[in-house]
């Protein structure tokens, strides 16, 4: 088999530019492909980033890809009290994303790697033994050509599609996913904090968030569970993201008159990540693989730290001419699994019990907490703050308990 390149690349969000900066920088022959006309471009996202995911990645962010550094954070219980939480671990950024995700796309040029827009994969194509070597792709539209590789890597988001192709499982079910809407909105006087309002009503099984951003704009979002949302259940009718975020910005004083920038919809995935992530000659990335925090969606940093661990394995896997699902599968699937992995199974399971919480519960537990038990919690150490909330309310034993598990 001839070659065109060492790896294709379906997507080039923060998982596939991520990959082919540090696969071109080890002497790789990449291609990324990306549908979308202009990289990053249009943005779907609240645009939040923690500082450390990308110091602790080596790299220096370049001033005009965010709009406003973030102090900290305000969580907001279902009656108004609110835990402030500011520490080094909660400072970050919001991003300008179609400036960031472009630069993390120029980075990877930078390193050799060869992107391409417009242009979408619409066909894996396989060997006699079924093992993916190559992709149909189309420019613009145009009829579909052939590109060859030894190695095919998807990064291809929510829609994982060619993923699909290599008999990856990546469906969504409605429970581990969630719908949201925003606003870009201007003018909101903020104080440089990343703002979370909770309660069933404002958001069930979700939240409204307010993330600041320079020149007195926020982008003002909401996700609600996919189970919740529109629809007809039992003769219930479900829940609508925009609705719902129309109806919060009604009640607060500052938005109510505000004007709207960018309005957008979209959908995340808060489950579990799939199954395997690798086989012969191929394997998955970011959110192609469900690789987000069940807490909030968020995935831009795991996308990145992903793209860094399978990139070094697939330079390995190359060098040692072996792309067998066993090779990938120690050098990517198993080290994500026992580190990032474990992190997430963590938040999954705080996520699934928080969406058991009544309002009534969510006041006490704000009522009894404080910005310490705050970072344990989003740490993973849950075993004193579950102590702490018990001890004024006992019935929550029950509903903490999967927690201490
Ligand atoms: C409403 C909303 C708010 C969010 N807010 C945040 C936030 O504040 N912070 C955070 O960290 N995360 C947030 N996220 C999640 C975040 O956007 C993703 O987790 C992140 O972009 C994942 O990066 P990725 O590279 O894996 O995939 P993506 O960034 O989705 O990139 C995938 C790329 O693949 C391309 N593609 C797909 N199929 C094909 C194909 N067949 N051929 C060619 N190209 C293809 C797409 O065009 C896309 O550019 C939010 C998501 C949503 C929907």
């Amino acid at each position: 088999m001839e070659y065109d390149h060492d790896a294709i690349v379906i997507g080039g969000g923060p998982a596939g530019s991520t990959f082919a900066r540090i696969a071109a920088g080890a002497g790789l022959d990449v291609l990324v492909i990306d549908k979308r006309r202009e990289i990053g471009v249009p943005v779907r996202c609240g645009e939040g980033l923690g500082e450390g995911e990308v110091i602790k990645k080596g790299l220096d962010l370049p001033r005009q890809c965010y709009s406003t550094p973030v102090l900290g954070a305000k969580v907001i219980a279902p009656n108004g009290k609110s835990i402030t939480w500011k520490n080094k671990d909660t400072r970050g950024w919001v991003l300008e994303r179609k400036c960031f995700d472009k630069w993390l796309a120029e980075l990877a040029v930078a390193k050799g790697a060869k992107v391409h827009t417009y242009t979408r994969a619409t066909e894996v194509l396989k060997d006699a033994k079924g093992k993916p070597n190559g992709l149909k792709i189309a420019h613009g539209g145009r009829e579909p050509y052939e590109v060859r590789a030894p190695l095919i890597v998807s990064a291809e988001g929510m829609e994982s599609m060619m993923a699909r192709q290599m008999g990856f499982k990546t469906v969504h079910q409605l429970y581990d996913v969630d719908t949201c809407y925003q606003y870009e909105m201007k003018p909101y006087d903020h104080e440089n904090l990343i703002e979370l309002y909770f309660g069933n009503k404002i958001a069930p099984r979700g939240y409204v968030w307010i993330f600041p951003k320079a020149d007195r704009k926020a982008n003002v979002g909401i996700g609600i569970g996919g189970n919740v949302t529109n629809g007809e259940k039992n003769g219930m009718k479900g829940a609508d993201p925009k609705a719902l975020l129309e109806s919060y910005i009604e009640g607060n004083s500052q938005l109510r008159d505000a004007s709207t920038l960018l309005d957008f919809g979209g959908v995340i995935s808060v489950g579990a990540p799939i199954s395997e992530f690798v086989k012969d000659n191929c394997m998955v990335i970011g959110t192609a693989a469900k690789q987000v925090d069940p807490i909030h969606g968020g995935g831009i940093a795991i996308a990145m730290e992903t793209g860094i661990l399978a990139g070094n394995a697939a330079v390995e896997a190359l060098k040692k001419k072996d792309l067998s699902r066993d090779f990938l599968y120690k050098s990517y699937e198993v080290p994500w699994r026992a580190g990032l992995g474990k992190d997430l199974e963590k938040k999954l399971a705080l996520r699934k019990v928080m969406e058991n919480l009544g309002d009534d519960d969510m006041n006490h537990i704000f009522g009894v907490l404080n910005d310490n038990d705050l970072k344990d919690v989003m740490d993973g150490r849950f075993a004193a703050v579950v102590a702490k909330i018990v001890a004024g309310r006992p019935q929550l034993v029950g509903a903490l308990k999967a927690l201490l598990g």
